[in-house]
This record gives structure tokens, sequence and C-alpha cells, in this order.
């Protein structure tokens, strides 16, 4: 299979219907923008496991997601979609940068969900923008940006549900969008890697943090996660 692009935590590659292409999950992870590096045994599992369930799930509830199928345990089905250079960041509960920005105290609940824009530009290190500077670049035009983040409220509320039945926390999360055919369809991932969770109750951290902080437990914590999503 020819392989269309690679990233630092999957690779693309073509199949023979040019609307489609599969996902490969790898075990590699990067912090910082790749300053920081290593293998975690596992992840892609995990990550792949983890994204198809909340895919299902929000697919269930009227969002239209990128998912077709799930190959075999690191490969995904999805449609080729042409991915929006803005990385969509909800946030429930002050921690990352927002921290650093702001001088919020971690673990703060914020009153009502923070969105944010990031353009992806690895060169430039994905600034924080806003609506005006994404029409500017001509990233997305207004209309879509409006959809994107209808869209990403509502995926807010219904995984904070979901998870909070699962006594985790969705303190925060990255999600991209593609085109397809018309529409805007939910891309990329949704796993410990591009999401914050912690335990309800211990508020342990059960997320790429353990991997950016060195706090271990680094694969026991994502089965963790997926352990709680699966029943
Ligand atoms: N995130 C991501 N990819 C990125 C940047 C952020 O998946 O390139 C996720 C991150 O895992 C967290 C949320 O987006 O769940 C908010 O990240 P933040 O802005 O706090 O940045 P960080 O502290 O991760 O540098």
């Amino acid at each position: 299979m020819e392989k269309l692009y690679e990233g630092k935590a999957k690779i693309v590659y073509a199949t023979e219907d040019p609307k489609e292409v599969l996902i490969f999950y790898k075990d590699d992870a990067t912090a910082f923008n790749g300053l920081k590096k290593d293998t975690i045994k596992g992840k892609g599992r995990y990550n792949l496991a983890i994204s198809k369930i909340f895919f299902d799930h929000l697919a269930q509830n009227g969002i239209k997601t990128h998912m077709v199928d799930v190959i075999d345990e690191l490969t995904m089905r999805t449609k080729k979609t042409e991915i929006i250079k803005v990385e969509v960041v909800v946030r429930n509960i002050a921690a990352g940068s927002l921290c650093k920005r702001l001088g919020l105290p971690e673990g703060l609940e914020l009153k009502k969900p923070i969105l944010e824009f990031y353009y992806k530009d690895d060169a430039l290190g994905d600034p924080l923008v806003n609506e005006y500077h994404i029409e500017t670049l001509g990233v997305a035009t207004k209309e879509e940006l409006s959809e994107i983040a209808t869209q990403a409220l509502k995926i807010n509320q219904l995984l904070q549900e979901f998870l909070k039945k699962r006594d985790l926390l969705l303190v925060d999360y990255k999600l991209e969008f593609g085109r397809f055919e018309g529409e805007i369809l939910l891309s990329d991932e949704i796993s410990p890697d591009t999401c914050r969770f912690w335990d309800k109750n211990t508020r342990k951290k059960l997320d790429k943090d353990r991997f950016r902080q060195d706090l271990g437990q680094i694969t026991e914590a994502y089965e963790e996660v997926l352990k709680r999503l699966s029943y």
C-alpha cells in the first residue's frame, strides 16, 4: 500500500478506493513540539480501541465522523477527508497551557467550556488563533468555523456525560475536522494522547500527561481508560 503521510503518532495509507484511507496507529509518542520522544508499548492499540468507542458513541448521537470501520487492532479505515488546519481545543477544567497563559491553578473547574483554536503549522509551533486570524489565513470560512464550534460543543456534552458514568473527568481535549463531499466530518483520533482524563474521585491523571510529566505507569493508564470505556 502506498504511504500517503507519516505523522508523529500515525501513518496514512492509500486504499483501492480513492475516497478512503487506512490509518495505522503507532506506539511512538512525542511531546513539547517533538522535543521529547519515546515509544509506549501498546499505545497504538489502546488509542485505536478508545477512539473507536468514542466515534461509535458520537455517531449514534448524530455526529458525523470519518471512521468507516476497524481493520485490525492497529488500523482504522476512514473517509479520506481534507483536514482543516485548525486544532479545536475544548476545556472544562484548567490544565496545561491554559494555566500557564492565564495563571489559573490546575484543576479549577471552568464556569463554562472554553473553546480555543490553534493554527496547525509545525514551523510556527501551532499558534493560538481566533476566528479573524483563521478567516484571514484562509484556513476555513466563517460558516465552516461556526459549524465546527457548534459540533465541538455538542461533542463536549456527549463525551462529558459518557465519561462521567465511567468515573472519568474530561478535563480538556483536541479535535480535528475534515471536509468530505460538502460535509464536515470529525476526524483524527480521540484518545488519551489528545485528551486529558482524570479519575473522578482521586483526580489521578490517566492520559499523556503521564508521559509529558514523567509520572510513570503510562501504558497502565491507557489500559485503565479502555477498561472503563468498555463497560
Ligand atoms: N493537544 C493535542 N495536541 C496538541 C496540543 C494539545 O492533542 O498538539 C491536547 C492536549 O492533550 C490537551 C488539550 O489538547 O488534552 C489542551 O492542550 P494544551 O493547550 O493545554 O497544551 P499542552 O499542555 O498539552 O501543551
